[in-house]
């Protein structure tokens, strides 16, 4: 089976994790703030803060920009349930902004329209989570915008993202966002089995985060009700949790960290190539701005099913019989069984439901090879044909 997406592990890779296990920290050690500086310096920000999984980075960004119970957070319902489920964790309540059917990603428009209405019922949300599905960003700039006429927050989910660019902008630099979020699970551009990072231009965030991913426990003097009992002395001052990554997987980060820019090159060689050879096939892919320059973590095809006799499952179902790892990214969230018990129901997000009728994920990975990207493309074309 072709899957849909890989991680690449190298010697060096190997070798920074095998050091690690040898030295004295296996967490809490040198390695953690080494990645965040690593991460910082390379999309142009002051501070990162390095967590557990992306996840758990949703639920600091959002507790840090204090998001609680009566605040309201919108986000895409095509994205990974996360995206969602952070707002929740802060007792806050979710809504969605529908699709752009060509870019995937939320609908500006369809945004606009719905911040007038919320400003007219007095429910502007507090954060809105724009996320960069498949690593393309969304237009950041109009986005920011828009905050700062209704006045809400911005949180990038780029857990796709690393490595892509916004006007020639590294995703992550935070220009136009108060937190952007990345993931390094294993399918994702660059990896260190699970965990995240949080940056931000903003240190009061940053500090934050950093005080909630380890209990709310401070040994800053600073941060102290009172003065320090002694050099053992620490205090928790608010209500934390344990996201702390581990300098295993830090090392793992770096070392990978090192060669993002020749995955994303792959990745985006892989998805040039994938767009001339399904020129010719009844399937339309990502539509990319020219101010975007996507790290393709994912190659999602939208496939017109009025021109085969094909249903979408047979479609499938016949690619994954042939050994082609397609995937479907995402399940619209609004009508998951748990969403529905929030209220959505099928029908709210359009644009999103319809791509779930034919979105299909083909498989793209840092060393996949033409032989397999062929493969790929003449099994399509043979069941589509
Ligand atoms: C993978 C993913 C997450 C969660 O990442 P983890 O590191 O697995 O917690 C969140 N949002 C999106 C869009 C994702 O794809």
């Amino acid at each position: 089976m072709i899957p849909y997406g890989k991680q690449s592990i190298d010697q060096n890779d190997i070798d920074s994790v095998v050091k690690v296990l040898k030295s004295d920290f296996l967490t809490q050690g040198p390695m953690v703030p080494l990645f965040e500086g690593a991460i910082a310096e390379k999309v142009g920000v002051n501070h990162a803060v390095a967590v557990n999984s992306a996840t758990s980075a949703l639920h600091l960004a959002c507790l840090a920009l204090n998001v609680g119970k009566g605040d309201i957070v919108w986000t895409s319902p095509i994205t990974f349930v996360a995206s969602a489920n952070c707002a929740l964790y802060c007792d806050a309540s979710i809504d969605f902004i529908d699709i752009d059917p060509k870019t995937f990603n939320i609908c500006l428009i369809k945004l606009e329209k719905k911040l007038q209405k919320a400003e007219l019922d007095k429910k502007i949300p507090k954060v809105v989570i724009p996320v960069h599905l498949c690593g393309t960003s969304c237009d950041m700039e109009a986005i920011y915008q828009l905050s700062k006429r209704f006045g809400f927050h911005i949180i990038e989910d780029a857990s796709h993202a690393i490595g892509g660019y916004y006007q020639g902008i590294p995703i992550g630099s935070c220009k136009y966002s108060d937190i952007t979020i990345f993931s390094f699970h294993p399918v994702k551009i660059i990896t260190t089995a699970e965990g995240g990072m949080a940056v931000t231009a903003c240190s009061d965030l940053a500090d934050k985060m950093i005080l909630l991913r380890n209990h709310g426990i401070t040994r800053d003097t600073e941060q102290m009700t009172h003065e320090s009992d002694g050099p053992w002395y620490y205090q928790q001052i608010s209500l934390g949790f344990n996201y702390r990554m581990t300098d295993i997987q830090a090392a793992l980060g770096l070392s990978q960290l090192s060669r993002l820019d020749e995955f994303v090159e792959d990745r985006n060689k892989l998805a040039t190539r994938y767009k001339i050879m399904l020129d010719s096939l009844p399937v339309s892919p990502q539509y990319i701005q020219k101010y975007n320059y996507s790290s393709f973590h994912l190659y999602v095809i939208r496939i017109e099913l009025n021109k085969t006799h094909l249903t979408y499952r047979e479609i499938f179902e016949r690619l994954r019989a042939k050994g082609i790892g397609v995937n479907v990214h995402y399940i619209p969230i609004h009508t998951q069984p748990f969403y529905k018990t929030k209220g959505f129901k099928k029908g709210d997000f359009p644009s999103a439901e319809a791509y779930y009728e034919n979105a299909m994920s083909l498989p793209i990975f840092h060393y996949m090879s033409q032989e397999q990207q062929n493969k790929v493309v003449k099994t399509l074309q043979d069941i589509l044909g």
